[in-house]
Parts: C-alpha cells; structure tokens; sequence
C-alpha cells in the first residue's frame, strides 16, 4: 500500500466517523490525489483557483472540491460551475459574486464563513462581530444561490497547543451564537472547519466536525 493510502486510513481510524476529512492536496501533484483517491478519498482542498481548474478537469468527477484559500471575486466564475463547498467567505461583497454566479448555473453553493480566530495579522477571516453584522444585513437575505453551513478558522502557527485550544474554542463559541441567532428552526447550520496537520487532534476535541489535512497524507508540498 503507498503511504498516501496508509496515512488516510490511520487518519480514518483515528478520527470520529462523523469528522469530514479535506485532504488538502495543494502543490500536490495529480499523480498523488489519484492515490488518494484510489484509497476512497473523496473529499479534497485547494487553496488556489487555477490549480484547483487543471486538477478538476483531470480527475474523476465524483469528486466533492473544496475552496480552502482567499478568494478573489474577480476569481468565482472559474469555480462555481463544480465547487461543493467554500470554506473562505469573508466579505458580504464576496457572497453577493457567488451568488450572482451560481444563479447563472441554477446552482446553490454552499459556503462557510471564515472567522478570524488566530492574532496573527496576515490572518484573512471576518471578525466574530462581523459575522453577525453581515447575516444581518437585509441584502444577505435576499440571497437564494448561496447557502452558509458553517464557519472555518485556522489556528496560530504554535506549538503552544493551549494557544491553538483557545482559539478553537472561540471559533466553537462563534458558531454557537451564529447558530442560535440566525439559524434556528433551519438545521443546516452544522459545519465547524478547524484543524489541520499540527492541530487536528485539539480540535476535535474542541468540536471540529471538518478538519483540513495536508502534510499528514501526502507529506511535505511538492512543486
Ligand atoms: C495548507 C492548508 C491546510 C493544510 O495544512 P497542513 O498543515 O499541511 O495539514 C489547511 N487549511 C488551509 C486553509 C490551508 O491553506
């Protein structure tokens, strides 16, 4: 068995049935997302437009693709024909562009908000406070080509993993208060990305129901 297969079934095995498992395949080859594929790997993540095209058009179309990286506007249009999932939302602006490009595909795209959880400044993401100003705004409610399942954040870049634990656990307290004020009554509110390589197992703990894995299947990044 390659490693690539093994890495996903130790990850299997570790992981709650109920965990949804990206395999963040960025500056992978294609050659190693087919073996992850051939290993039943469905899921995968790619945090760059035009990488995530060429590999799209290579690879089986049973394939749920998910936009893990910041988005461009200008950027939707090449996705939105396939994307099953977009974890990076981070502005209304944003929202408005894929819903103006689902809606030219009849498609309803779900989405996830990206919440700013980590101190590091470089972090893209909304503010906890954002979140609610932008589910708020009257203009988002007339949007019916999109749907939020979620939130996602990522973790300080620590060792430390009380550091990373806190910010899990405010990105858990984000979606909670999300979800009693937004989302009640409708059940598709259920989504928390958050964990990678270096942190998954925190955040698990920390009620991470999708985690966004690498290093740990397919090894250091390639090109
Ligand atoms: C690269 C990336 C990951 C995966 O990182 P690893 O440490 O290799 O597991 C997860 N989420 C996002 C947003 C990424 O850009």
């Amino acid at each position: 068995m390659s490693n690539i297969a093994t890495n996903i079934l130790s990850l299997r095995k570790m992981l709650p049935g109920s965990v949804t498992i990206v395999a963040v395949s960025k500056m992978q080859h294609v050659a190693a997302l087919r073996e992850a594929y051939d290993a039943g790997q469905r899921v995968f993540g790619e945090n760059k437009v035009q990488e995530l095209v060429n590999k799209q058009g290579q690879l089986p179309a049973d394939i749920a693709w998910h936009f893990i990286g910041h988005l461009q506007t200008n950027k939707v249009k090449m996705i939105v024909p396939f994307i099953d999932l977009i974890h990076s939302i981070d502005s209304l602006h944003l929202l408005r562009e894929v819903d103006r490009e689902a809606k030219k595909h009849n498609r309803k795209i779900n989405c996830l908000l990206q919440i700013k959880i980590a101190r590091e400044e470089t972090k893209f993401g909304l503010s906890p406070e954002d979140a609610g100003v932008l589910l708020d705004n009257p203009e988002y409610v007339s949007l019916h080509h999109i749907n939020i399942i979620g939130v996602m954040g990522m973790g300080s870049f620590s060792d430390d993993h009380e550091v990373v634990r806190k910010e899990f656990k405010r990105l858990h307290d984000c979606y909670e208060n999300l979800k009693a004020l937004y989302f009640k009554g409708h059940g598709s509110f259920d989504v928390i990305s958050m964990g990678m390589s270096g942190d998954f197992m925190v955040a698990i703990e920390e009620g991470s129901t999708m985690v966004r894995i690498g290093t740990s299947i397919f090894g250091e990044r390639q090109y």
